[in-house]
């Protein structure tokens, strides 16, 4: 992953490259020449401010929304699982979490009734996300993080090589949203791509190998060592920010929204 397309990646490989992406909602620029290219076994946060562009960039990446200019290519064939913010999403559709996931085959086009030899697979897909035992429960039943996890199980059972997640941890406590983290963990282990949009500095984008800042363009991407610096955050976030050193972790210091503790980098699979 770069921004810079044309030097550092060969296109070949890249799962999606994106290129001077401009995108406009009535011709009112939201993301501007913004170049990202993911390749196999990333693992992405898309990090900025709400009303940055991130979902709009997804949706670029993703096909879904007409550029303005330049050019997103994906690699054919390549299979993508989108993982809504679970808060955007009808809980009260009726069908239970193994219906749930037997729809996301065939683009979700399909009766929820599961096919014979499905269940298997379903069942073992709720199993590796700690959803065994809720097969059978409606939906709307489930914390925010079993909620979160059954869109990952959707997106696993269509065999997805790369996830995307809006906001995937919004709403949920610290404990669920380490869940969470460790989940995207494992499967980024397992060979799966993961790029996730997130407006969560010291949560989420901390925890992660790669960070990419957005505020209508790319102000920065790197790992969070190279990308967090006072001039990025600044740029991206629109308000000073100072980052201490205090007892081994780094503090990010916003002056209007106080201080928060900042692991520079924690291996999520520990
Ligand atoms: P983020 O995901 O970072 O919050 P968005 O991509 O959702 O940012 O939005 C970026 C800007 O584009 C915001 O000002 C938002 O109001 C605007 N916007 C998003 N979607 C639409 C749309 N369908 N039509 C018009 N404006 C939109």
């Amino acid at each position: 992953m770069t921004s810079d397309v044309t030097t550092l990646i060969s296109p070949v490989e890249a799962l999606i490259a994106a290129e001077r992406v401009t995108v406009a909602y009535e011709n009112d620029p939201v993301i501007v020449d913004v170049d990202l290219t993911i390749e196999p076994g990333d693992m992405i946060g898309i990090v900025g401010p709400s009303g940055s562009g991130k979902s709009t960039l997804f949706r670029a990446l993703l096909g879904s929304v007409p550029l303005h200019s330049g050019s997103v290519s994906r690699r054919a064939g390549l299979t993508v699982g989108l993982v809504p913010q679970v808060e955007r999403i009808d809980w009260n559709f009726p069908v239970t979490v193994a219906e749930c996931v037997a729809m996301a085959r065939a683009g979700g086009w399909r009766t929820p009734w599961i096919r014979r030899g499905e269940r298997r697979e379903i069942d073992a897909v709720l199993e590796r996300l700690g959803l065994d035992g809720l097969a059978g429960r409606h939906i709307r039943n489930l914390s925010g993080g079993q909620q979160q996890r059954v869109f990952l199980a959707r997106a696993m059972f269509t065999g997805a090589e790369a996830i995307f997640l809006d906001e995937p941890t919004s709403g949920l406590d610290v404990t669920t949203r380490h869940e969470v983290l460790h989940l995207l963990d494992d499967l980024n282990r397992d060979g799966v791509t993961i790029v996730l949009s997130t407006h969560d500095l010291n949560g989420i984008a901390t925890h992660l190998p790669t960070i990419v800042c957005l505020n209508r363009s790319v102000i920065g991407a790197g790992t969070p060592a190279d990308v967090l610096t006072p001039d990025v955050l600044e740029r991206t976030y629109g308000s000073p920010m100072e980052i201490l050193e205090h007892g081994g972790m780094r503090v990010v210091v916003d002056s209007g929204h106080g201080s928060s503790l900042l692991p520079l980098r924690r291996d999520v699979g520990a």
